[in-house]
């Protein structure tokens, strides 16, 4: 029998441990076996790989991560789930590190590796500040080598929306700046307990080689300026940034363009000009 087998059903981890879904937490837990097995099969074989995830509730992920034979470093900041947690380390000895704490705070740098592939069925209000925290690591090459992430559908859209698209903006400029990203697949509502609002997806990206450097801040001021304005010309959302209007020029990109037709590179062309336009601090 393998270890898997000898699990005993998620449900009834979770009436054991009294582990009733807390919404403060983004608690909405996923308990088929097939999709959990299908989340972990996203980033290609994982056996023997370094796996972090964020989350792990019960530990549904975190089984289909184990049974692929992955080593996983799971950080939860729910306290009620860690003896749940700690049992199925046991099963798994020396496969399962659980962390106890706050997925915003923890020094990843200290309790992980490089080469590391982050899946993690994601708590929907830290989702999108993780991501963007994972994109803007300070040294590039990161030491993530993928990161599969559930997000809410529409949020999955928006990363991975190509230029031209209704959903394209700040978040799909930010992450394609840096990653290739890719919709694997949408998650009905019901396949969480308890379900929530709307439909889910899992975002699946991996890191560009070589992006051209910019500023994160820069990058930043630009998207939101011009896909404020979503409807308006560059010359119009641009108008009260300093130094767009000769960006423009210089790259030669129309002011009389819209944002949705600007691609990724433009945007982070237009940001590298007025980094190196801005005056040097003395
Ligand atoms: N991985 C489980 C699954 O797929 O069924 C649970 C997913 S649930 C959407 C999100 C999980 O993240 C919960 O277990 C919640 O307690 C945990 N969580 C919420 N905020 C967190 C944070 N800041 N750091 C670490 N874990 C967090």
């Amino acid at each position: 029998m393998s270890q898997t087998e000898k699990l005993e059903p998620l449900r009834a981890v979770i009436a054991r441990y009294g582990l009733a879904a807390d919404k403060r937490l983004g608690q909405n837990f996923l308990l088929d076996s097939q999709l959990l097995n299908r989340i972990a099969r996203v980033p290609g074989d994982l056996e023997n790989t370094s796996v972090y995830e964020v989350g792990p509730g019960p530990g549904g992920l975190t089984r289909a991560l184990l049974s692929v034979g992955a080593h996983v470093t799971a950080v939860e900041r729910d306290r009620r789930c860690l003896p749940a947690l700690e049992e199925l380390s046991l099963l798994f000895p020396e496969k399962l590190q659980i962390i106890s704490g706050d997925a915003m705070t923890v020094d990843e740098a200290q309790i992980l590796g490089k080469d590391i592939h982050i899946v993690a069925n994601l708590p929907y209000n830290v989702g999108t500040a993780l991501l963007i925290r994972w994109l803007t690591v300070k040294t590039w090459y990161p030491w993530w080598r993928s990161l599969t992430l559930m997000f809410q559908k529409e949020v999955a859209e928006r990363i991975t929306a190509k230029v031209g698209s209704e959903h394209y903006g700040r978040l799909s400029v930010l992450a394609q700046w840096r990653s290739q990203a890719k919709l694997s697949f949408t998650v009905h509502r019901s396949a969480f307990v308890p379900p929530p609002k709307v439909t889910s997806a899992i975002v699946h990206l991996t890191p560009k080689a070589q992006p051209e450097q910019t500023s994160l801040a820069t990058l930043e001021k630009v998207t939101a300026a011009a896909f404020n304005q979503r409807r308006k010309m560059l010359r119009q959302s641009l108008k009260n940034t300093e130094g767009a209007m000769e960006a423009l020029e210089a790259i030669g990109i129309e002011s009389s363009r819209r944002p949705e037709t600007l691609s990724v590179e433009e945007f982070v062309a237009i940001a590298r000009h007025l980094d190196s336009s801005a005056p040097k601090a003395a």
